[in-house]
């Protein structure tokens, strides 16, 4: 098909430019080839002449100076064409993104009322949001994931189309779908792409697959409200999850880490373990710890507390409310207000504390620093409240109130790069006690609402990118994705699933120390200003204990694990046995339950594997009669019978991280 370049241009600005003569473009390719071309061609035509070092037949798309088109599209500019296939991450897009409108095309064959709005492809698959008389449930996919297997058999071509707006609103006017309308007449371009395949057609920028017949494995997922244009006042959709994959391999591959992710869910673990509940009379977001969950937390805290004071931090602590004036002052009240509690007593207005800089800038304060005493490294397990919207709140991972393992150091500019380093060691170090490879990412100044001059922020990002390029660290470049006071690093673990989460992050600030007049005496007798380093390790310990257990399934190792040892008793006779045993683990410190029920031992024996303590020990009369002890690991390996020194000795030794024992 024909369609003239500046009709395309529309949605994708010409670059570099290059017409040899009139109608003619010149185009490079990848494999050093350089070819001239009609002005208008599709790329689907080029691909023809041009033999490229990749089958046709796995080509889905064309990539031109960086831009992901359609074979559909035309060449309208000249550049540099690399071809998209399937195994790549821009194709794998395409894919799913082609799959979607599939769905959409299923779901209105069988459902006639469905209106459509959009489908986007998203991160490991795509999704589309249907205005519906009713609710979707996963009963409806069989049928659904039916219908879209008959649109992919029917191999229909996928087509696109470039139409007048007008001529658009009147296409969706005509096919009753208000949503397409709406969106179109908030379009500023003259002219909009159109997608057609069969019956169906969507507004759509693409870029698409040539036709349905290349789609091949995929899976509808799940459902879930959402608003239209994601916003609470407007009316709640029914969105479908679906995915899509080259091979059936890959889909498969996928379902099984889905599957594994659903088995680890720390919302479930958290409440087979007992660790903690949330609980809505409390509020949502709100974590209350169990036994359990408090005392695996305790461990991490005094882990940390160690670490810490190993590396030459100071610990303090802040009060959790301070005056509404101070968080004025910190610029928090202007960029931060809507995430924050406020309250009023003796008619004095007060903050509850997002972050925990504030009162940490006051001790500085509290008396003349002097460059001999910098660096000041400040470490507090600072519990803060910041209001996150309802629907974004999840388990532990996204909560209302959390405690951060937060430090703030207080340096000269000189030290700067040496503290940055000393970060990312610290980083290093504890990731490796938890076995999580990591990535680093570098965020810098948002667009808007930042505090702090041009000069700083430029300051503030040069001293984390040079820490990373000294150290040879690789690193990915965030755009605008800092805080409101200063770019940051961020660390990005990666769990037993090749999950990401964020944790660590290290934010370089100049601007808070000029707000609060920070000062030290330099050796010249004058006063000058410190910079300042936010920086969190775990990040919240709510966060990190959702990941723990997720990234453990449950199963923490002995030096984290809340209870190490469990005794079960077969029969009553041997309890006053099982009672000393008990008491001696206690007394060595070890973390100890005991079942001693009148119950049958294999009832004891699975809801103790349940609990996936490190060791089971069974007292039977045997055990009594020899002062033995039978442990069985929660690998399900038996171990030679010992005496209770030995279990000590034992599980002391598995607690020892770094030459330190925790437990
Ligand atoms: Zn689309
Ligand atoms: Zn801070």
């Amino acid at each position: 098909m024909h369609l003239r370049g500046d009709a395309f241009s529309l949605f994708y600005a010409p670059c570099g430019e290059r017409k040899i003569s009139m109608g003619k473009i010149e185009v490079r390719f990848k494999d050093g080839t350089v070819g001239i071309y009609p002005e208008g061609i599709s790329f689907g035509e080029i691909l023809k002449h041009h033999s490229g070092e990749m089958g046709q037949e796995q080509i889905v798309a064309a990539k031109v100076d960086g831009q992901v088109l359609d074979l559909q599209a035309p060449l309208d500019r000249g550049g540099f064409i690399e071809w998209i296939n399937f195994s790549s991450d821009p194709g794998v897009e395409v894919l799913r993104h082609s799959t979607s409108h599939v769905m959409a095309q299923a779901v209105q064959a069988l459902f006639s009322e469905a209106k459509i709005t959009i489908g986007p492809a998203i991160k490991d698959g795509f999704y589309y949001d249907f205005d519906i008389g009713r609710g979707f449930s996963p009963g409806d996919f069989p049928a659904i994931e039916k219908k879209m297997r008959e649109i992919i058999d029917r191999d229909l071509p996928i087509i696109r189309r470039v139409v007048a707006r007008d001529e658009a609103i009147r296409i969706f006017q005509e096919r009753k779908e208000p949503y397409k309308v709406e969106l179109i007449q908030d379009l500023p371009d003259p002219q909009v792409t159109l997608y057609q395949q069969g019956e169906y057609i969507d507004l759509c920028r693409g870029p698409h697959l040539s036709s349905t017949g290349k789609i091949n494995a995929f899976k509808l997922i799940s459902v879930a409200g959402a608003y239209w244009r994601g916003d609470e006042r407007n009316k709640m959709l029914q969105r479908i999850y679906g995915t899509a994959f080259p091979s059936a391999e890959a889909l498969e591959n996928h379902l099984f880490l889905l599957e594994e992710a659903r088995r680890r869910d720390h919302r479930k673990l958290g409440r087979e373990l007992d660790l903690f509940s949330i609980n809505e009379e409390a509020g949502a977001g709100l974590v209350l710890y169990h036994p359990k969950g408090a005392l695996l937390r305790t461990i991490l805290e005094d882990f940390e507390k160690r670490e810490h004071l190993k590396r030459g931090y100071q610990l303090v602590i802040g009060p959790q409310i301070l005056r509404t004036d101070l968080w004025k002052r910190s610029g928090h009240y202007d960029n931060y207000r809507d995430k924050m509690y406020f309250t009023e007593v003796e008619g004095q207005g007060y903050g509850i504390k997002p972050m925990n800089c504030l009162a940490h800038m006051l001790i500085y304060k509290s008396k003349i620093r002097s460059y001999r005493d910098l660096p000041i490294r400040y470490f507090e397990l600072g519990t803060v409240h910041r209001h996150e919207k309802s629907g974004e709140l999840h388990g532990l991972l996204r909560v209302r109130g959390f405690t951060q393992d937060d430090a703030h150091i207080l340096c000269t500019s000189e030290q700067l790069d040496e503290e940055i380093k000393s970060i990312l060691n610290f980083v290093r170090d504890v990731m490796k006690v938890f076995d999580f490879p990591y990535d680093l990412e570098i965020s810098t100044r948002p667009e808007q609402g930042t505090i702090g001059s041009d000069e700083d922020w430029e300051k503030a990002t040069h001293a984390l990118r040079s820490a990373l390029e000294g150290n040879s660290l690789p690193f990915q470049i965030n755009k605008g994705e800092g805080a409101f006071y200063g770019p940051k690093i961020d660390v990005k673990l990666r769990d037993a699933l090749k999950r990401e989460w964020q944790c660590a992050t290290i934010q370089v600030d100049f601007a808070m120390p000029d707000r609060f007049d920070l000062t030290y005496i330099g050796p010249d007798g004058e006063k000058h200003r410190p910079v300042m380093v936010h920086r969190v390790i775990l990040g919240a310990m709510e966060r990190f204990i959702g990941v723990l257990t997720e990234h453990y399934a449950g199963a923490f190792p002995t030096w984290l694990a809340p209870v190490q040892v469990i005794l079960l008793t077969v029969t009553d006779p041997q309890i006053p046995y099982a009672e000393k045993v008990c008491q001696r683990l206690m007394e060595a410190g070890i973390r100890v339950e005991k079942d001693f029920r009148n119950e049958k031992l294999g009832l004891k024996i699975r809801e103790a594997e349940m609990q996936k303590i490190p060791y089971m020990v069974v007292i039977g009369d045997r055990e009594v009669r020899q002062e033995l002890l039978a442990p069985r690991a929660r690998t399900g390996k038996s171990l030679n019978p010992m005496k209770v020194e030995d279990l000590i000795q034992k599980i002391k030794e598995e607690s020892c991280i770094g030459g330190e024992s925790y437990r």
